[in-house]
């Protein structure tokens, strides 16, 4: 007796004319909320906890017409910063290039699987070659290898994980690492989830730019190899997120050398700028680095979710995520599989985003837009500093000015605080605020590739009606 089939499921496939009536509304939806992002607030977030409250729901036993999702998703959106528009100017603005949209909803639709070289080889191919013009456009060495992640955070991770295994193998004791006053807080951060011991972080200082004093650097691990512990790693940081400053990664790399120590570099938000002329003079050394966090989804445009890894040495990675198990046992051991060269098994075929985006435009369409940054950050600079009553920041390293105002009486770190509630309530602009020295300190991160001539004279108009009424 043989068992009858199970009752068959509705299909969730869909025919052409569905598919088309669905992207045709996603497509209108995404061409009317880029082509208005000109007339949107820089931010508005009035009633986005009530909203939230009032889109959450119990899990919907049916399902419902399309077109409501895309309501909600687009009220939403609308209270939210807008981080799409050249208006966004606070922390990294990120980016979101169309060419890149068009690339994941292929990947996401056709859903191939790149984690192993064997399952999709030509797609591999195209990914490490994605790779490969990241590591040519930032001029580092040929040979490296690397890997596409979610973002820099996930970068450093899997960066911090392959040092600590190659230098210190299992035995973590006594290891200590370097970073500056100004570094990202990621570097604390993964170096706690890959189980490094927290008391052997070390902040270095840094001199009057923000950027870590090598010598002061040399002094700490001279004093921290005479106590008996095990220095192994030293991560500079090629444009800080506070301000842009860039340590000097030539000095940091020859200490480096001859103290045999692992050298990483964190260009998640300057590492692009090296593509432009003259570029590698605003960014020397990072040649030298036996890792590089590059951050596609901030300064090459990409959308969030695009992190990228350079390792010099190749066979490291694979040397830390390797891994067995019996069922892949009909998949060839490659150098090529991403699976086996980070925490990832499976994820989207994410460098055809990278791949369609520097192939739609070209190189130098993104040099030049970089290059549009730098200047629209000395020419703001400038502009701010003939402004009465601006502090200004540092010359801009890369693309981010800073500033404060002196309080006519008084309290300038409450004054700058109201300052910049001043600015941003106008919603013209959006910037965000920092410490620098212990002080309030106000700043435009110019990075966006919306971000045009007209929306820096919009932030140096909107700097001084607040700075004046
Ligand atoms: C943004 C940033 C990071 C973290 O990258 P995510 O992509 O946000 O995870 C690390 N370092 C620097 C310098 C950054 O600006």
């Amino acid at each position: 007796m043989t068992r009858p089939l199970p009752r068959p499921s509705a299909s969730l496939d869909l025919d052409a004319a569905r598919m088309e009536r669905l992207t045709e509304q996603a497509n209108r939806f995404v061409s009317d909320h880029l082509t208005s992002l000109g007339e949107q607030p820089s931010w508005d977030t009035e009633g986005a906890v009530r909203l939230g409250e009032e889109l959450t729901r119990p899990l919907p036993e049916a399902g419902r017409p399309f077109e409501e999702t895309l309501d909600e998703t687009g009220r939403a959106i609308a209270k939210s910063y807008n981080t799409a528009a050249g208006s966004y100017m606070a922390y990294i603005p990120g980016g979101g290039l169309y060419p890149a949209a068009l690339a994941d909803y292929v990947a996401s639709a056709t859903n191939r699987y790149v984690g192993m070289h064997d399952a999709a080889p030509a797609l591999v191919a195209i990914e490490l070659m994605a790779i490969d013009w990241l590591r040519e456009f930032v001029g580092y060495p040929e040979g490296a290898e690397g890997l596409l992640t979610t973002g820099g955070t996930l970068s450093t991770l899997v960066a911090l994980v392959t040092a600590r295994t190659v230098r210190l193998g299992d035995d973590m004791a006594g290891a200590t690492y370097y970073t500056s006053e100004q570094a990202h807080s990621c570097i604390a951060k993964t170096a706690r989830l890959v189980g490094l011991p927290s008391a052997g972080l070390r902040l270095i200082p840094t001199d009057e730019r923000l950027r870590m004093d090598p010598a002061a650097l040399a002094e700490q691990i001279a004093a921290d190899r005479a106590e008996g512990l095990r220095p192994f790693l030293v991560a500079a940081t090629a444009g800080t997120t506070n301000t842009g400053a860039v340590d000097p990664v030539p000095a940091i790399a020859d200490l480096c050398e001859s103290e045999g120590l692992w050298l990483h570099v964190d260009g998640a938000y300057g590492g692009f700028f090296r593509g432009v002329p003259g570029g590698h003079e605003l960014l020397p050394g990072l040649e030298r680095a036996d890792s590089l966090v590059l951050d596609p989804h901030k300064s090459l445009f990409l959308p969030y979710g695009t992190g990228c890894l350079l390792v010099r040495e190749p066979g490291q990675l694979q040397q830390v995520h390797g891994s067995e198990a019996d069922y892949l046992q009909d998949l060839t051991a490659t150098a090529h599989n991403f699976a086996e060269m980070s925490p990832e098994l499976t994820r989207e075929a994410r460098g055809l985003r990278v791949w369609a985006a520097i192939d739609f435009y070209g190189a130098e369409a993104l040099r030049d837009a970089l290059r549009e940054k730098l200047e629209l950050a000395q020419w703001l600079h400038d502009e701010l500093s003939a402004l009465e009553g601006v502090e200004m920041g540092d010359r801009p390293q890369l693309s981010v000015v800073s500033f404060r105002f002196r309080s006519p009486d008084g309290d300038s770190d409450a004054f700058n605080e109201a300052l910049l509630d001043k600015i941003n309530a106008r919603r013209r602009i959006f910037l965000s605020s920092t410490r620098i020295n212990g002080q309030f300190t106000l700043r435009v991160c110019l990075l966006h590739f919306r971000t045009s001539g007209h929306d820096a004279k919009a932030a140096l108009a909107e700097i001084q009606a607040a700075a004046t009424t």
